[in-house]
């Protein structure tokens, strides 16, 4: 079984901590980073790659949700959203810095990674 991670990665606090939160966990074999641009793009290759998974986490910044967005294009359905400022509180600014509130992001990314795999993280 294998988990694709796709952080939204926007130009702003939230959407940095969406890339720093995925990197934390990503291991290129159960748990795979899902490429923000490639997929809207059409870049077959990558949208072949996005699809090994079973699963998802859609790591959205604000309500935007350009990564939720991302997989409905490409029809994929099956995905865990996180927003990081309704669901956290963060608020939405331009220090890219900013990490206030990422611990419970990766607390919240954690549980579905248990969940999915059964505890075993
Ligand atoms: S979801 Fe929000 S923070 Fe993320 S890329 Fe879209 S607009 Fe930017």
């Amino acid at each position: 079984m294998r988990l694709g991670i796709l952080p939204c990665q926007g130009a702003c606090n939230v959407g940095n901590m969406t890339s720093k939160v995925a990197l934390k966990y990503v291991d290129n074999e159960r748990i795979n980073m899902v490429c923000a641009l490639g997929l809207p793009l059409g870049i077959e290759n990558i949208i072949k790659m996005a699809k090994i998974n079973d699963k998802f986490i859609a790591l959205n910044g604000c309500p935007i949700k350009c990564a939720s967005k991302t997989l409905d294009k490409i029809g994929i359905t099956e995905y865990e959203e996180i927003v990081l400022t309704s669901d956290f509180g963060i608020e939405k600014n331009k220090n890219f810095k900013d990490e206030s509130n990422m611990d419970k992001v990766e607390q919240k990314v954690e549980e579905i990674i248990k969940s999915f795999f059964h505890d075993q993280i």
